[in-house]
């Protein structure tokens, strides 16, 4: 498989080239060449697979010849190494739980995939691989997480200090060994700045091995398609396909839906839920895109205001406006809905919503009312112990953490205080590499 630059004045690479590199030369998104048609029978025989086997079948058209069929299977065994159910919540509403993971959130799967696959290509050129990542909070653990321990990698995070919430903050700095938490006196926009600099030094980038670990590298995109078809293997009946709502931010998973659909996974619709952040829901009523500064909500990881993965989407219906917005619809939830969604399904059902799946929940709820007849399935993108602060007014009780996190929690952080400044960034990569 071959990737194109979405700015077209780049050369197209190979899955290994476009992981590493991550971004094309030109700044374009890259993009498959072709999109893979699933064999005849694949989808009928989908509950008899293993999703490991599935998994596999879904992401080896994509990585070609840039890691062998075994290592590809190991690499995915480990990236779902941890359950994603389907759990009824309401008549006609399902949610798949994809907070399973170590960082507890849907991330985990991408991060996880792209860590193994540039863990792999380090060996491979036996050249230590530096990643740099800054964040806001939520990307950073599973980065973090993704990359721990992994051989010939030495990952390197930027975060803003007292700016994200304790559970995220062991998340970034107790883990310790090739992780690497550098706590910026500064905010996300200074953190974002110093990594933007060191990709820019090409004296830098000479002498070592650099990679981001950025939301739009195809190696965190297109794995995620895996959870579409796990969905899917736990439908009652494939002949009538579920409408899947996903919450979205930067537009990265939800793209994913839409590519194993192309590839053949049945779905009936896709919703886009959103917050106050409606950039899509607007474009997709009026035909005007016109990004704005994000505004900040309680589903604070779909705070994006241009959501950067868009392009893709516009790409996967080839431009068509009429066959993208008959197959997809966008529905923006605030955050007073929210927090009521999150209190109505807790008394209905005891069911526990976290803000981002709340705003799922609704989104579909409202589509389904106009819709009857049909049955949907929601992305729980998070566990709500995440989000204490506006799950616990609403319930009035401690939320219970998931045992496999406890061990990180009780651990020390451990964390490197510098000054935003990026002389002090450039020598502590060189310091590692
Ligand atoms: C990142 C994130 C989202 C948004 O996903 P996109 O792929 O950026 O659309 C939604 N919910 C949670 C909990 C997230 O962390």
């Amino acid at each position: 498989m071959r990737y194109y630059s979405l700015n077209r004045t780049s050369p197209s690479v190979n899955f290994q080239d476009a992981s590493v590199r991550g971004q094309a030369p030109d700044k374009g998104l890259y993009f498959p060449e072709n999109i893979p048609t699933l064999p005849d029978g694949f989808i009928s025989s989908l509950k008899e697979m293993t999703p490991e086997e599935i998994a596999y079948h879904v992401l080896a058209p994509y990585v070609g010849d840039s890691i062998p069929e075994s290592v590809l299977r190991r690499i995915l065994q480990e990236t779902i190494s941890f359950d994603i159910p389907l759990v009824k919540v309401a008549e006609d509403i399902y949610s798949l739980e994809l907070f399973h993971g170590p960082t507890l959130a849907f991330k985990d799967v991408g991060a996880r995939f792209m860590s193994r696959c540039l863990g792999y290509f380090a060996r491979e050129r036996k050249e230590k691989l530096v990643v740099l990542v800054a964040t806001s909070g939520d990307t950073g653990g599973a980065v973090a997480n993704g990359f721990y321990d992994v051989p010939g990698v030495e990952v390197v995070i930027l975060y803003p200090s007292g700016k994200v919430s304790p559970v995220q903050e062991k998340q970034l700095t107790a883990l310790g060994r090739n992780i690497h938490a550098l706590e910026v006196k500064g905010n996300f926009d200074d953190c974002q700045r110093m990594v933007k600099t060191a990709f820019a030094d090409d004296e830098l980038m000479g002498r070592i091995f650099l990679t981001s670990a950025n939301s739009i590298n195809v190696a965190r995109w297109l794995p995620q398609q895996i959870y579409y078809f796990l969905a899917l293997r736990q439908w009652e009946d494939l002949n009538k396909p579920p409408v899947f709502c996903v919450p979205s931010g930067n537009f990265g998973n939800i793209c994913a839906g839409l590519l194993a659909n192309r590839s053949g996974l049945p779905v009936e619709h896709f919703i886009a839920a959103v917050n106050d952040n409606d950039v899509i829901a607007r474009y997709l009523e009026t035909g005007d895109y016109y990004p704005i500064q994000a505004v900040p909500t309680l589903s604070n990881a779909m705070d994006v205001g241009d959501p950067s993965n868009f392009i893709r989407i516009e790409e996967i219906f080839g431009g068509e406006w009429e066959t993208m917005t008959s197959r997809l619809s966008s529905v923006s939830i605030s955050d007073e809905e929210t927090m009521a969604t999150i209190k109505r399904v807790y008394e209905q059902s005891g069911y526990l919503l976290d803000p981002h799946g709340a705003v799922g929940y609704l989104a579909l709820e409202r589509y389904l009312e106009k819709h009857p007849g049909q049955k949907g399935i929601f992305l729980e993108t998070a566990h709500p112990v995440k989000f204490p602060e506006s799950v616990e007014a609403i319930t009035g009780k401690p939320i219970p953490v998931p045992d496999h996190v406890l061990p990180l929690l009780a651990r020390p952080k451990v964390s490197t205080l510098i000054e935003p400044d990026y002389a002090t960034l450039k020598n502590a990569l060189l310091h590692l590499a």
